[in-house]
């Protein structure tokens, strides 16, 4: 071929090797690396092994298996070529739990194909894409020299809250430092969307207690002369926000990037249906901050919530009292560049300052996260754009998420790096429930997107 490149060949690589590679993904989804379950702990580990080996073949020959005081952690690198952007992959080899397992149409752990699709439980959360990431950098390896330094981090302990992550990152940040992470654990925004996440809103959460009385009193005795905590509470709650959906809370939004006026266009492009969300989620309308749209709210706004709320007398009919406390739990997503703390000041100092009378509030502060984003201007993410462009032939989407991914914060806070998130799952294929599967058409895509990343980051992208 006399225009063969070494981006063509690296793609060949995959191409004429797709049979293989489902078979040998088919090997690792029979594995139970199941974290939750004590019982597989020789799975986990027998996981994380199978990869390391797997690893080794590619020609990551430093691959590890390093021991934490819970699931292994799986190392591997390309060595360092001066002059090349560095890119740390993130991915997990456990799994979750199957029950209820009469609801798999197939054995969770014997992976079977079906009209192109993959089931098996781990095929899309994460166990497929942390193939599909493997096989993108081996094709570079076997065809010749990856164009970025490369360095893998896969954990055993995703689906438990990745309870030795921190400390691991921590213990080893010379080793593991980047330019960029990239995590492929994500779903794209639907099908024939693929996706560039770029975003994810931080948490900060606290507990509040109104006392009142002593101990709860008969309210014909007492009723009339004291406070009730649960009125005062519920004047409390109700202080935070204002009818339209605003949060009232001042100094709540003081620290918050305003949205840039591209991304809201780039949102705006992104089907999505208003009414169809509303009617399955069987509410008579559909509430919040007004201005904004809902995917505007739900990935890019802040919000404040009440969580659970409780006090006084709970039980079957009825009890006379007087209340001696009332109980709220309350979280925030959190957007950049929020401060947890600087939210939880506010929140503690609106909370006392509106405190009714004739009650004391104890305030329990939670732990908190920020938000991250990797701006929509940084290089990587017109990289992983033009990636998305050349394999599926579509435009790729910009999309942010609402929830929060501890090992996000912990690069962007332990690491200093932006994390670009490119899932080639859909957001249906089942992640944590009977019948997970992976499209095998995504399986393949993807790699070749990824592969085709690398080639954009190592050409000056980053
Ligand atoms: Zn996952």
């Amino acid at each position: 071929m006399a225009d063969s490149t070494p981006l063509s060949e690296a793609l060949t690589y995959l191409a004429s090797r797709r049979e293989e590679h489902v078979e040998e993904v088919r090997d690792f989804l029979t594995i139970p690396s199941i974290s939750a379950l004590s019982a597989h702990k020789s799975d986990v580990a027998r996981a994380a092994q199978w990869l390391k080996d797997r690893l080794v073949k590619a020609g990551f020959v430093d691959a590890r298996v390093d021991a934490t005081p819970g699931n292994p952690i799986v190392r591997a690198s390309s060595g360092h070529r001066a002059g090349l952007p560095t890119i740390l992959v993130y991915g997990h080899y456990d799994v979750q739990p199957v029950d209820p397992l009469e609801s798999w149409a197939h054995p969770p752990f014997s992976p079977t194909v079906e009209n192109n699709i993959l089931y098996a439980r781990g095929s899309s959360d994460d166990k497929g894409q942390v193939f599909m990431q493997l096989i993108a950098a081996e094709a570079w390896q076997k065809t010749g020299q990856l164009p970025v330094n490369l360095k893998f981090i896969f954990e055993g302990e995703e689906e438990i809250g990745s309870v030795h992550l921190e400390q691991y990152v921590l213990d080893h940040q010379e080793d593991l430092k980047a330019d960029l992470a990239v995590i492929s654990d994500t779903p794209m925004y639907q099908d024939g969307y693929p996706a560039v996440c770029y975003g994810l809103r931080g948490l900060t959460s606290l507990e509040i207690a109104v006392q009142g009385p002593y101990q709860d009193l008969h309210s014909g005795v007492y009723g009339g002369a004291v406070q009730n905590p649960a009125h005062a509470l519920a004047r409390l709650i109700a202080s935070l926000h204002h009818a339209d959906g605003r949060v009232a809370v001042e100094g709540f939004y003081d620290e918050v990037d305003p949205l840039a006026p591209e991304e809201r266009k780039a949102f705006a492009a992104l089907p999505f249906d208003e009414e169809a969300y509303r009617s399955e989620l069987r509410v008579p309308a559909l509430h919040g901050e007004p201005g904004y749209t809902v995917l505007e709210r739900i990935w890019a706004r802040p919000t404040l919530e009440v969580n659970g709320l409780w006090s006084g007398f709970l039980g079957e009919g009825q009890k006379t009292i007087v209340p001696a406390s009332a109980h709220a739990k309350i979280t925030c997503r959190l957007v950049p560049h929020q401060n947890p703390n600087h939210v939880l000041d506010a929140i503690e100092s609106h909370l006392r300052s509106h405190l009714p009378p004739g009650v004391t509030l104890a305030v329990t502060r939670g732990e908190g996260a920020p938000g991250s984003i990797t701006p929509i201007d940084h290089p990587a993410v017109k990289a992983a754009e033009e990636a998305i462009e050349r394999i599926y032939h579509s435009p790729a989407s910009y999309i942010r998420m609402g929830g929060s991914i501890p090992v996000v914060v912990g690069f962007q806070e332990i690491l200093h790096m932006p994390t670009l998130l490119l899932g080639f799952a859909l957001p249906n294929e089942n992640f944590h429930a009977p019948n997970e599967h992976f499209h095998l058409e995504n399986f393949y895509r993807g790699a070749e997107t990824v592969a085709v990343l690398w080639e954009k980051l190592g050409a000056g992208h980053v």
